[in-house]
């Protein structure tokens, strides 16, 4: 198994609809083995293909929750419906978001309390489950890596301008940057 550099914020595939897996097998496993041994040398709560480098359609997470799903897990070709997102101001934080692709930095951004995903495990076996909380919030952050988005992107005016404003101080928001867990000081201090 192989830590890799996580890609940083700029970086096209992080900003760019991932691919469809097509076939469950041994390339698979080792790049789902790969994702789960760098989620945890980056102390991440979750991990999408395209934060190492690889445009496909799955995520691994790493989260205790109250909703009787396996504390760690790996979705592929994921599904995601949700609740209405609440229109109100998010709690500056209660509702404080980070994602390892703009590390170090966090932003308030409210989300749905609710998510029921599907989709398949690594050997291609039908996964369904119901999320809440911040479990909720870890599914909708990696399903949107998958089309692209990066939480950033979600931000309402006010933090989105504070972000903006932060990934130019950081340099950021150019192609080819990555940090190295394990290497790197953990942006996050963990
Ligand atoms: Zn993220």
């Amino acid at each position: 198994m192989t830590v890799h550099p996580i890609t940083i914020t700029g970086e096209p595939v992080l900003h760019r609809r991932a691919q469809p897996v097509e076939t469950f097998d041994a390339a698979l496993r080792t790049l789902i083995a790969d994702m789960f041994e760098t989620m945890d040398e980056a102390n991440g709560v979750g991990l999408a293909a395209p934060q190492i480098g690889v445009g496909l359609r799955l995520f691994v997470y790493g989260m205790e929750n109250d909703d009787g799903v396996p504390p760690r897990g790996v979705l592929v070709n994921p599904t995601i419906v949700t609740t209405k997102v609440p229109g109100s101001e998010p709690d500056p934080e209660d509702d404080a978001e980070g994602c390892l692709s703009v590390p170090g930095e966090s932003f308030p951004l409210a989300r749905a309390g609710w998510a029921r995903v599907t989709g398949f495990d690594g050997d291609g076996a039908p996964v369904d489950f119901e999320a809440t909380g911040w479990f909720a919030r870890c599914m909708q952050h990696e399903y949107d890596h998958l089309d692209g988005k990066l939480f950033v992107d979600r931000l309402n005016d006010r933090y989105l301008r504070k972000a903006r404003r932060s990934i130019r101080n950081n340099a950021w928001g150019v192609p080819g940057l990555t940090w190295m867990p394990g290497v790197d000081p953990d942006p996050f201090g963990h």
